[in-house]
């Protein structure tokens, strides 16, 4: 029978569609829908499904998305909550969860969001045997030891967006005392995402110039200029944000984006992203900590050895003690 289609066109060929950038998100929520308009402009993939529990949110926010179509780069943009949606993703991006409510710690999520995981990472595996795993959900460094030991990966394909956004609030902040872009500030923050994060003031430089040599007591307590206040403003405004609007998610959004670009392009950038550290800085526990890793194709193919100072790398250690002591209670 003539239809419009027919008439317009004339089919070449029958052969399936092969995605070779997909990427899933499960959880539609703020953090996850930042983390596909970021995904989206950037033009990265060449798929993007969404998987969420609560159907009404799901469905409304594909729908909504599709309806930009005619703006983006990119045909594909599905949903279900069935995870047969992400078959053959490339990257499996997880922000679903238990939200951090007011006054709560990082850490004080970790219970509600455990059992959240065992089915959701069952589920992914099974349709994505191959995928790369970027977690984001809240305490992520545990979470991300967690997803790594549920999925059974090698510890290259599991990687948690971690200090990512920490430092990007570092070289924001320091950016902004300077009047200097933050892409041109190089810092980074390590450790825990949160609470006990560290700041590596020993590496901080503009244009290859170290601030420390400027200024050698910058970030500590005796620094009559008070860059220590930087680190503070990085620990507390997630908590400033949560009290503000509720939630964050622009920030987080863009900046695992960055991790998603570095990946599907095998950038083999410098990412602060949370990986296991036993081995380094004299960390003997496997627990899982920002450290600055190279990211490809297959994850994160290889850790940078940054040279610490000594109160630096007492910093970190205190931060892996901190988040070891809640990894060993995760009974699996
Ligand atoms: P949200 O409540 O807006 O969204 C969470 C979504 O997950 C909801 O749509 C919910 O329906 C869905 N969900 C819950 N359980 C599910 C399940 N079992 N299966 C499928 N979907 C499920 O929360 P948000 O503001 O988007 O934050 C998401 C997570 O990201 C939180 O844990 C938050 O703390 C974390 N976060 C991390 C960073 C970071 O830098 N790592 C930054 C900001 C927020």
């Amino acid at each position: 029978m003539a239809t419009v289609k027919r008439e317009l066109t004339k089919n070449f060929t029958s052969e399936k569609v092969v995605h070779h950038t997909k990427v899933s998100i499960i959880g539609t929520g703020s953090v996850g829908m930042a983390c596909a308009i970021s995904i989206l402009l950037k033009g990265l993939s060449d798929e993007l499904a969404f998987v969420d529990n609560d159907e009404g949110k799901l469905m409304g926010e594909t729908v909504d998305l599709q309806h930009g179509s005619p703006f983006m780069k990119m045909p594909n943009i599905v949903s279900s909550k069935d995870y047969l949606v992400t078959a053959n993703s490339s990257v499996v991006i997880i922000t679903a969860g238990a939200r951090q409510i007011k006054g709560e710690t990082r850490l004080d999520l970790v219970h509600r969001n455990v059992s959240v995981f065992k089915f959701m990472i069952s589920k992914i595996i099974q349709h994505s045997p191959r995928c790369k795993l970027i977690i984001v959900t809240n305490p992520v460094d545990i979470l991300t030891y967690v997803a790594w030991k549920l999925s059974a990966f090698p510890k290259n394909r599991v990687i948690g967006s971690g200090c990512n956004l920490d430092t990007a609030r570092f070289r924001f902040f320091i950016g902004q005392r300077l009047g200097i872009h933050p892409e041109s500030c190089h810092g980074l923050v390590l450790g825990e995402h949160g609470d006990s994060s560290v700041p590596v003031w020993s590496g901080v430089n503009i244009a290859g110039i170290p601030l420390k040599d400027l200024h050698p007591n910058i970030g500590t307590e005796e620094d009559s200029e008070r860059w220590g206040d930087v680190h503070k403003q990085v620990v507390s405004s997630g908590y400033e944000m949560l009290k503000k609007k509720g939630y964050t998610s622009w920030g987080v959004g863009l900046s695992v984006a960055d991790l998603t670009e570095s990946i599907l392009k095998n950038l083999r950038r410098v990412h602060p992203v949370s990986t296991i550290s036993k081995g380094l800085y004299g960390i003997n526990e496997e627990v899982f900590l920002s450290v600055p890793c190279i990211l490809g194709e297959n994850g994160i193919t290889d850790v940078i050895k940054v040279k610490l100072t000594p109160e630096e790398e007492a910093l970190l250690k205190k931060s892996a003690e901190i988040l070891w002591k809640i990894q060993k209670e995760v009974k699996l």
